[in-house]
């Protein structure tokens, strides 16, 4: 799959949507603190990571991991701190930009097909007379093929599984141009075979230059699917690449103590 998925992703490519990894394509946070009234839900957090990287968010409930990934797609209002991406405050480029809640948190019986869910990729871009146009009908179809999904797009949300409801909002995102993949433990209560089909469409899209950001539970699935970690505990306690940053000692200063299962 991983060859016919590169095809795929190269025509995505052609139609502006990808681009190789680029230096200049970096997300900036500096200072970050996030407050629900009186709790604090992330102090200080401050890292930068260029595209082309699929980053493991890691660390025990209550972490702050869904907050810091809701901050950066710009549905937090009562944060403070400096959020780029490209140099740019993200309020400015937010379709670049595509935040995947977690299944639980979407309502499967939206009544909505796969396309349709695929088409809506497409709204940031319509421009201000709402038009659609051939180009918008060709980025779609090459979204659906990329993510494997032609057989399904006729098909209610809820009438599908939890790993084809996660390739239905990747393939929205990729619809949209996102860089910026924002995904909210897209793993969690997927079969092993969906869990590998997945991981190999985030490797890919991580190798076509786009930046994933992914909440992630399963500890011993890391060094598999992502090449960086991020570790946090309402602060940033590790943050680099896998082979250096995930280590005993940082899992102690995200969990209190290292997982007896996990061997890094
Ligand atoms: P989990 O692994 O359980 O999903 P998480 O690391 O994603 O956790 P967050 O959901 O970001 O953690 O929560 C961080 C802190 O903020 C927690 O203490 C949580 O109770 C609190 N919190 C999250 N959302 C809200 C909210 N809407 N209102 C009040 N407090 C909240």
């Amino acid at each position: 799959m991983a060859g016919e998925l590169n095809e795929d992703l190269f025509r995505i490519t052609k139609l502006g949507a990808s681009h190789p990894p680029e230096p200049a394509h970096c997300l900036a946070v500096q200072a970050l603190h996030v407050h629900y009234g009186a709790i604090c839900a992330l102090a200080d957090v401050s890292f930068s990571i260029g595209c082309g990287h699929c980053v493991g968010l890691l660390g025990q409930n209550g972490a702050g991991k869904s907050t810091l990934l809701k901050s950066i797609a710009g549905l937090h209002t009562q944060i403070s701190g400096s959020l780029t991406w490209r140099g740019q405050p993200l309020s400015a480029v937010r379709r670049e930009i595509a935040y995947l809640p977690q299944n639980d948190q979407v309502d499967p019986y939206f009544p909505l097909t796969v396309r349709g869910l695929v088409e809506m990729g497409r709204y940031p871009h319509l421009g201000e007379r709402g038009r659609w146009r051939a180009l918008d009908t060709d980025v779609v179809d090459t979204a659906i093929e990329t993510l494997k999904l032609g057989d399904l797009q006729g098909r209610r949300l809820y009438q599908l599984s939890g790993g084809q409801l996660q390739r239905a909002h990747i393939a929205r995102a990729l619809a949209q141009e996102a860089h910026v993949l924002l995904l909210d433990e897209p793993f969690a209560g997927l079969d092993e075979p969906s869990q590998r089909m997945l991981g190999e469409v985030l490797r890919e899209l991580a190798a076509n230059g786009r930046l994933l950001m992914v909440c992630h539970h399963d500890l011993k699935a890391v060094p598999d699917l992502f090449d960086t970690v991020l570790l946090l505990n309402r602060r940033l306690v590790g943050f680099g690449p896998v082979t250096e940053a995930f280590t005993p000692e940082a899992l102690r200063n995200a969990f209190d103590a290292p997982p007896e299962d996990v061997h890094v």
